[in-house]
Order: C-alpha cells, then sequence, then structure tokens
C-alpha cells in the first residue's frame, strides 16, 4: 500500500531528483511538467500528497490548487515557492495549500513536511460527540471523511489540514492552545520556527468559516498565548 505522490512541476530534473528520493523512502511517484496535465491528474482521486510547483507554464500553481479545492479536491497540497514569493504564499494558502517549502530546499526537510502531511491525525478520547465520521462541538459539525464543517447552517469545504487544525483546537475547546502545541499535534512538527503557518491557517479558516473574519466568533485569538476554540 504505498502511498501515492504528484509532483507538479516544470523543471524536470528536480522532478527526477525528488522523484528518486521520494521512491526511495517507498512511495509511488506520479509527474506533470505543466499547469494543464497537473489539473487533469490533480483531479483524479488516486494521489495521497501533491507537491505543486507556483510557476508552471499553461497555470499558475496556485490557480490549479484552488480550482481544484473549488471542485471538492481535499488531497493534502505542498506547494514549492521561489526564493522571495511571500505574496504568493499567502495566496497560497488562501487557494488551499497545506504547506510550503521554498527554493532551494533541504531533501531532509522536504521529506518531513511530506511525513508530516501524510500521517494520519490520531484519534483522541475526547468528550465531544462523535457518530461514525461527525463530530458535534455545539453549533459545529466536523464531517471527517468530507473534511466538511456545517458552522450555523452552512456547509464549508476546508483542506485536510484545516480541517485538522480546526478539529484539534474543538477538542480543546475553551482552552488557549499554542502555536508551537498546534505545529507539533497538527503539524508534526518538533521546532517553532513555522509559527505563521499557523496564523495563515487560522486566517484561512476564519475566511471560510466566520461571518466577520476580522472580528471571529469561533476561532478567537489570545494575544501572546495561542488561539482558542469557542463553539
Ligand atoms: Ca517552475
Amino acid at each position: 500500500m504505498n502511498e501515492r505522490i504528484l509532483i507538479v512541476e516544470d523543471e524536470q530534473e528536480l522532478c527526477m531528483t525528488l522523484g528518486d528520493r521520494l521512491r526511495s523512502e517507498g512511495y509511488a511517484v506520479d509527474f506533470a511538467f505543466d499547469g494543464k496535465t497537473g489539473f487533469e491528474k490533480i483531479s483524479q482521486p488516486e494521489f495521497d500528497l501533491i507537491i505543486l510547483d507556483v510557476m508552471l507554464p499553461m497555470g499558475s500553481g496556485i490557480d490549479l490548487c484552488a480550482q481544484a479545492r473549488q471542485n471538492g479536491v481535499t488531497t493534502p497540497v505542498l506547494f514549492l515557492t521561489a526564493l522571495g514569493q511571500t505574496i504568493e504564499k499567502v495566496a497560497g494558502f488562501k487557494a488551499g495549500a497545506d504547506d510550503y517549502v521554498t527554493k532551494p530546499f533541504d531533501t531532509l526537510e522536504l521529506m518531513a513536511r511530506v511525513e508530516a502531511l501524510l500521517r494520519r491525525p490520531p484519534t483522541r478520547d475526547s468528550s465531544q460527540q462523535r457518530s461514525g465520521d461527525l463530530y458535534r462541538f455545539g453549533s459545529v459539525v466536523l464531517d471527517a471523511r468530507r473534511n466538511r464543517v456545517t458552522y450555523n447552517g452552512q456547509t464549508v469545504t476546508l483542506t485536510s489540514r484545516e480541517f485538522q487544525l480546526l478539529r484539534y483546537l474543538a477538542e480543546h475547546s475553551g482552552i488557549t492552545v499554542s502555536r508551537e502545541e498546534l505545529l507539533e499535534q497538527v503539524w508534526g512538527h518538533t521546532s517553532g520556527t513555522m509559527t505563521r503557518t499557523v496564523d495563515m491557517h487560522v486566517a484561512s479558516l476564519r475566511q471560510k468559516l466566520e461571518p466577520h473574519p476580522k472580528k471571529p466568533e469561533l476561532v478567537l485569538t489570545d494575544p501572546g498565548m495561542g488561539y482558542r476554540f469557542q463553539a
């Protein structure tokens, strides 16, 4: 049961190096070298992870990801961005990215991100009502099978990472959870150097869920402390 990874990247040398490395770790790897082929392949439900370059011939990775998410594709997406593309990182998260690495990247770091994205979230014992894949927290219902959430009667589709983040916060409802804890528990990172990632995902959750993202009522900020879910 090899996990399948799709690499969408026009630099073929990078594709081959990365592909060899991933295969040596036991993953099955497929490639697309332009945006058009990438979109066709992403739309097939056979991949467990997509590594997606931002700058592609025939369509940007960001547009491609946004379109796939609109079509209901929830496969985790790891973006490859070039140095200094800060704006594109933000756009990438809005488009539904789960994580990113900046080129040129360290292969070990990339492998760690890949493993973290593929790792299933641990099952937890907690007091939430659970029936099948549905979790209920007050007015919020999380559907784990579809990465969907219903809040105040509105259904929203989340990326798998957004879903795991919301679920972790909801499972700790009323408790302030630090960015470091979220990175460790939701992303599987052990160092605290990626706390902006947490902020970006919280911002994206708020955009999708909150009627007034700047005045959140569901995922609250405790300044200097972290985030708190309030159903
Ligand atoms: Ca490129």
